[in-house]
């Protein structure tokens, strides 16, 4: 199998460089290289915007909704591009989420209405999936619609929402038939953040940052014009969206920002009088990761290449899941040991030590949310092993 980008791709690369290069604010730069994230929402929607003007807002989507149509090659190599140059991610929860699930199973009202906003970054949009007690067994979720007239009126609880803070509208998974099997009862409904009835309510993370959220809804009145596809089908569509999560999941672009950011920190670092980056073993300790990271990108690329000759794809999102969350917090466990007691200067702003600190918590997330790892290496199980 050849793994080598074509010319076309390298130019593509190229294209994509120069472009954040020249476009990319440096105020936005400068925030995301410190990790601060005071002003996220309007970095985040800033970018998005810069990205719409010049075609490139939706590098998932096709063409016939505004996306750019790239295949999966190039879509990987702009992702790479843009987080070398430490520009803020798209967020996943419209541009990869709710708008799959709209071009496939919305009206043509609700495609209309939604997706150019999301586009162009009008619209931000959360996920309210996980509730107390519903996160890995997500078909026992509690929260209810019921129909009254025109309406649904939903009440109930969300966990776990990300950045609902800022958003204007919220894709849920809603119980419209209690007594029919867990998966079948499921609806998927949007609901407009504004809504009399909804609470929004911070859960503080670890680095103290306010990422997270409870969503209380109480007697929420949403139109029946914002039900997608059928009733009590919301399972079917849950899980597409789920699979639409995939791209990109391994994190590369992410993990190598972070090994250069370690090898710098551990280039100022000093231990017995000379750079920690000339210390044997830490050394080795740095190469063993960029080694398995230098793998995992070698089978990202294969199953991206598979997937550009039909191939659908299958386990492999869940091998690129753990392997990719393992080295990312890998990464940020070895920053920690490269700043040594400097790491307990946990406040403040300014360059990479309280960044590093705060990422090392903060990453712990990542082999939770998306599907644990625990339940990665389920499906892997079933899968692959047909345990
Ligand atoms: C930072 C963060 C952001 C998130 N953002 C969102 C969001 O925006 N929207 C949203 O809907 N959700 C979000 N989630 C929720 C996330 O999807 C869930 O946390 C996740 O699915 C796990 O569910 P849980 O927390 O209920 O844990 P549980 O399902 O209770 O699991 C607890 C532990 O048991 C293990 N476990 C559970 N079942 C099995 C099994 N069958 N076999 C082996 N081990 C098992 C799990 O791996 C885990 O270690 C977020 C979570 C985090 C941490």
């Amino acid at each position: 199998m050849d793994l080598n980008f074509s010319a076309d791709e390298i130019a593509f690369r190229d294209e994509v460089r120069a472009f954040v290069a020249t476009h990319l604010p440096a105020d936005i730069r400068d925030r995301v290289q410190r990790g601060d994230e005071r002003h996220v929402a309007d970095d985040l929607r800033r970018w998005q915007r810069i990205l719409f003007e010049h075609g490139w807002g939706a590098a998932m989507w096709p063409a016939e909704f505004g996306g750019t149509g790239w295949d999966k090659t190039r879509q990987y190599l702009f992702d790479i591009e843009c987080f070398a140059a430490d520009a803020p991610i798209q967020l996943p929860f419209g541009l990869k989420m709710v708008a799959p699930v709209i071009m496939r199973y919305g009206s043509d009202a609700q495609k209309a209405r939604f997706l150019p906003r999301i586009l162009d970054g009008t619209d931000w949009w959360c996920q309210g999936y996980s509730e107390p007690g519903s996160g890995s067994d997500l078909a026992s979720l509690k929260t209810r619609a019921e129909r009254d007239g025109d309406h649904y009126v939903v009440n109930g609880q969300k966990a776990w929402n990300t950045l609902g803070q800022h958003a204007d509208w919220i894709f849920c998974l809603v119980r419209t038939d209690a007594a029919a099997k867990p998966q079948r009862g499921i609806s998927f409904l949007l609901i407009d953040m504004k809504t009399p009835g909804i609470r929004v309510q911070p859960t503080r993370l670890l680095d103290g940052r306010h990422e997270v959220n409870e969503i209380f809804f109480d007697d929420v009145r949403v139109p029946v014009e914002n039900l997608v596809g059928e009733e009590n089908a919301g399972w079917t569509y849950a899980k597409f969206l789920l699979g639409h999560e995939r791209t990109n999941i391994a994190g590369i672009g992410a993990s190598r920002r972070e090994l250069a950011r370690l090898k710098r920190m551990a280039g100022h670092a000093r231990r017995h009088g000379a750079p920690l980056l000339d210390d044997s073993i830490f050394a080795t300790r740095i190469a063993q990761v960029e080694l398995e990271l230098k793998a995992l990108e070698v089978t990202n690329l294969r199953v991206i290449f598979a997937e550009a000759r039909q191939q659908a794809p299958g386990p492999e999102a869940s091998m690129l899941k753990i392997r990719g969350t393992e080295i990312l917090q890998r990464i940020s466990e070895l920053q920690i040991e490269a700043l040594g007691p400097r790491a307990l200067q946990f406040d403040g702003d300014g360059e990479d030590v309280p960044r590093a600190v705060g990422q090392y918590m903060n990453l712990r997330k990542l082999s939770i949310y998306g599907g644990s790892n625990e339940i990665q290496r389920n499906i892997i199980a079933q899968m692959v092993l047909q345990l």
